[in-house]
């Protein structure tokens, strides 16, 4: 896959938007940036881009550190050790794999009083792999409900990361059944605006179902060692 402009990601956003018939223009481009150095980072800052996901806690505190004068958003997307929380609550924005109450009320009780609540997506388990992170659709509501008492945290949406598939049919359905979740949760009354799914391989599915906020890596930076 050939390494894409921001600006040509974004216009693919806005070409499958229009194809998909998406009426709220708002997908956002998360750049995911793990093994990524701070300078391959700064080019993407030059070109506009100010959110950037990580997965792994050395390697995006070192990176957070230095970039620090840049004005940017982080978002961790990486599996969750409970042992991890507190460098979570204190270096990052968002967070996107919470699937335990566990970890939110760590997060929440290790959250800097001086920072703003922390943004977080609830990670639901899309393809019923048993290895896969993620809460079972069953399990949702409860978890929601939970999280949402949290004073520290701020609960906007869901995340799913599906088992790979190859055809477009085939990828939109884990993507439909959370976008279902989401918007029953809606219906009940949740206050949430955020669905973030979608990776290289599959954001036009995940667009076509109405991800909110998609996350890109290859496409940005190249193929991971
Ligand atoms: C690595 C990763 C991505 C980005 O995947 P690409 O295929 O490189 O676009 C997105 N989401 C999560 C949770 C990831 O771990």
């Amino acid at each position: 896959m050939d390494i894409k402009t921001r600006s040509e990601i974004q216009a693919e956003i806005t070409r499958l938007a229009n194809k998909y018939q998406r009426t709220d223009n708002n997908i956002s481009l998360l750049a995911v940036s793990k093994t990524r150095s701070a300078t391959e980072i700064e080019l993407l800052i030059n070109q506009g881009q100010l959110c950037f996901g990580e997965n792994y806690l050395q390697e995006a505190t070192e990176k957070i550190e230095t970039l620090k004068e840049h004005d940017l958003e982080w978002h961790y997307i990486g599996k969750i050790q409970s042992n991890k929380t507190r460098l979570i609550a204190t270096h990052f924005d968002w967070v996107h794999t919470v699937d335990r109450l566990k970890i939110a009320q760590r997060l929440n009780d290790q959250r800097p009083a001086e920072l703003a609540p922390i943004k977080v997506c609830l990670q639901v388990n899309s393809s019923g792999e048993a290895s896969k992170g993620g809460i079972s659709f069953d399990e949702l509501p409860t978890l929601v409900k939970e999280v949402n008492q949290l004073e520290h945290i701020e609960l906007r949406g869901l995340m799913t990361l599906p088992a790979p598939a190859d055809e477009l049919e085939q990828q939109r359905l884990p993507f439909k059944a959370v976008r279902a979740a989401f918007d029953s949760l809606r219906q009940q009354g949740v206050d949430l605006d955020t669905l973030s799914m979608g990776t290289t391989n599959d954001f036009e599915a995940a667009i076509a179902e109405g991800a909110t906020m998609i996350r890109i890596g290859t496409a940005l930076f190249g193929a991971r060692q």
